[in-house]
């Protein structure tokens, strides 16, 4: 049986026939079958009701972009993003078990680390609704091969490590609301698990989130340019495996 999938393209924005993208890149360890739930459906279920979710049986991803732009991210960061992603994992073999809240440093060498950040923008850019795409200025980011413009005003994109049996999340923009003091803010996020990381993307920087560490830096640098770095993950384990949530991750983290 063969669907047809047409729509916007979350990339260009061009009404066309949809491809398949593997959210991560399908050699970043995105083989397995994926349940996917959206921010709505996720927060339903949270508070116990029934929840549609879609079953993948290709690995997690969507039916979110035009060929071309499928095949440009592919070419141009989803490489480089499995390289980054498979010398994490090798890394991560040769420890013990990690516990929750545990911090591990890695070092990076010769990486061009500007495409490993777009292909995370990419990713985030299947979940988002084109318009906020548009808003963050992905689209012009992602179609111009060099670009390392963003607006760091809009949004803060952070990163972890996840445990593989809740690597896989998916979640479009939810609110959540985070204590503070005798009240509660409400912030606008977007969460993404994708064995060995997770990534935040914060839309209302201005109330910054806590988990993670940020990496806005990864936009410093040209696209060619190739970088020697240390970066410093935490990992998080989230509340429930059966049913991960956006930020919802086991206490203490400090
Ligand atoms: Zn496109």
């Amino acid at each position: 049986m063969s669907e047809t999938h047409e729509g916007l393209c979350h990339i260009c924005g061009k009404y066309s026939k949809l491809t398949f993208e593997h959210i991560p890149p399908k050699q970043a360890f995105n083989w397995y079958r994926a349940k996917i739930y959206n921010g709505d459906e996720a927060l339903k279920r949270s508070k116990g009701a029934q929840a549609k979710y879609c079953n993948l049986q290709q690995g997690m991803g969507k039916y979110s972009l035009c060929q071309s732009c499928n095949n440009n991210t592919g070419a141009w960061y989803a490489q480089t993003y499995c390289d980054f992603a498979m010398d994490v994992v090798k890394s991560l073999h040769k420890l013990n078990q990690l516990e929750h809240g545990n911090v591990v440093e890695f070092t990076f060498k010769n990486c061009p680390i500007l495409q490993v950040v777009k292909q995370i923008v990419a990713m985030f850019c299947s979940i988002l609704p084109y318009d906020e795409v548009q808003r963050l200025g992905f689209d012009k980011l992602l179609l111009e091969k060099e670009s390392n413009t963003v607006n760091r005003k809009l949004f803060d994109l952070r990163m972890y490590l996840t445990p593989i049996e809740t690597g896989q999340l998916m979640c479009g923009p939810s609110v959540v609301f985070v204590k503070k003091d005798e009240s509660a803010e409400a912030i606008r996020v977007a969460d993404l698990g994708a064995y060995p990381f997770g990534f935040i993307l914060n839309l209302t920087p201005e109330t910054p989130v806590k988990y993670g560490g940020s990496i806005m830096d990864m936009f410093n640098v040209k696209y060619d340019e190739k970088c020697d770095f240390k970066l410093s993950l935490v990992y998080l384990e989230r509340r429930s495996v059966d049913f991960p949530l956006p930020l919802v991750f086991k206490e203490p983290i400090d």
